[in-house]
């Protein structure tokens, strides 16, 4: 069996937040806001003014910044009787926006204020504890009803989230592939869907020939094609290709790599991208592959080698991440199994082979 799940609606374009009443009004008369306290700031009269133009009533509600499930409760005792779940911001207070819908039973509406990871479209959702430490990956019963990406927001976010995004979303490709390849299961734990391969692939290509001129767009805050074309990759293809096409070692690095305090806090994209080359390592790929790889990090700035990730590792540190590695339900998405020594290895070489220097 094979199961593939999307958005039933995924909008992008510079200025679509102006469409937001009129994209969420089939969803009911009243909204409730889940939002980070500069977007409130920044976007929230528009998106106000949007949903009053189209009939509904849109109450803001400001995240505290951890997704937990005491701040689900607090939201929940606030929010009273909306018809949806409107999370705009960055990837926790979507996440928080989830776990609220995955409450209350109502539509989600996600709008990435950020390109910085795959989670938008997904149905997935992170919930931490109340000392910031991963408590567990839930699940909606749906992906969220509409991803709403205003591509001019987009442009005016942090260039190193948008950064992060590629890095998150470059390596699908390999994921997919290992994870097809060893008849693993996708995010629905069902066996992946040949879409979601073809649309891993299409992403991989669309970041090799246009991020280097979206990174100079994100540097003048101004969409344009090699722009929208980045975003839909790292947003949309990104999100659809891992969840019905599986994951594999790049994501279960994050794991290994999050239980160590100098790596713990770097970007989720950032560690992803680093993961790959241990990814492609582990695969016995050519050094020229590698090589490649390398150089497109060059240009983008995603790290190369642990040293750029998050500095030099201590002593045991690389073992520590390869056990932490091994602890992910992911890592059996491999076409030949894996030992903690492997992983170590192929990080190991990756810190001394210096292919970038
Ligand atoms: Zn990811």
């Amino acid at each position: 069996m094979i199961v593939f799940g999307s958005p039933s609606r995924y909008i992008q374009g510079a200025g679509v937040l102006s469409r937001l009443g009129q994209e969420v009004a089939t969803y009911g008369d009243a909204a409730a806001l889940v939002v980070d306290p500069i977007v409130l700031e920044r976007y929230g009269a528009q998106m106000a003014d949007s949903c009053a133009q189209a009939g509904v009533r849109l109450a803001a509600f400001p995240f505290a910044g951890e997704c937990t499930d005491a701040e689900v409760q607090r939201l929940a005792g606030q929010v009273g009787h909306p018809r949806m779940i409107i999370a705009a911001g960055g990837g926790k207070c979507l996440d928080i926006g989830k776990a609220l819908s995955h409450r209350l039973g109502l539509p989600m509406i996600s709008i990435p204020t950020a390109a910085s990871t795959d989670a938008p479209v997904s149905h997935n959702y992170v919930m931490y504890d109340s000392s910031h430490k991963l408590l567990e990956v839930r699940h909606l019963p749906r992906n969220p009803a509409q991803v709403i990406v205003d591509t001019q927001v987009i442009a005016e976010a942090p260039r190193h989230l948008f950064v992060a995004g590629v890095g998150d979303a470059i390596g699908k490709i390999y994921e997919v592939e290992a994870c097809v390849n060893a008849r693993g299961r996708n995010i629905f734990s069902a066996n992946p869907a040949l879409s979601a391969l073809a649309l891993a692939r299409a992403c991989h290509a669309i970041l090799l020939d246009n991020a280097d001129q979206a990174l100079a767009a994100v540097d003048q805050h101004r969409p344009d094609d090699a722009f929208e074309a980045v975003v839909e990759a790292t947003i949309l293809m990104s999100g659809l290709a891992f969840e019905s096409g599986g994951l594999s070692i790049s994501h279960s690095m994050t794991r290994g790599l999050s239980s160590v305090p100098q790596y713990a806090r770097t970007l989720h994209g950032l560690q992803v991208a680093y993961a790959n080359l241990v990814q492609l390592r582990l695969e016995h790929r050519p050094d020229a592959e590698i090589q490649a790889l390398i150089d497109f990090y060059g240009r983008c700035g995603l790290p190369r080698n642990l040293v750029e990730l998050g500095g030099q590792p201590g002593p045991g540190d690389i073992r520590a991440i390869a056990a932490g590695t091994m602890t992910s339900p992911h890592i059996n998405h491999f076409p030949h199994g894996l030992s903690i020594e492997d992983i170590s290895d192929a990080m190991h070489w990756l810190e001394s082979t210096r292919l970038a220097a």
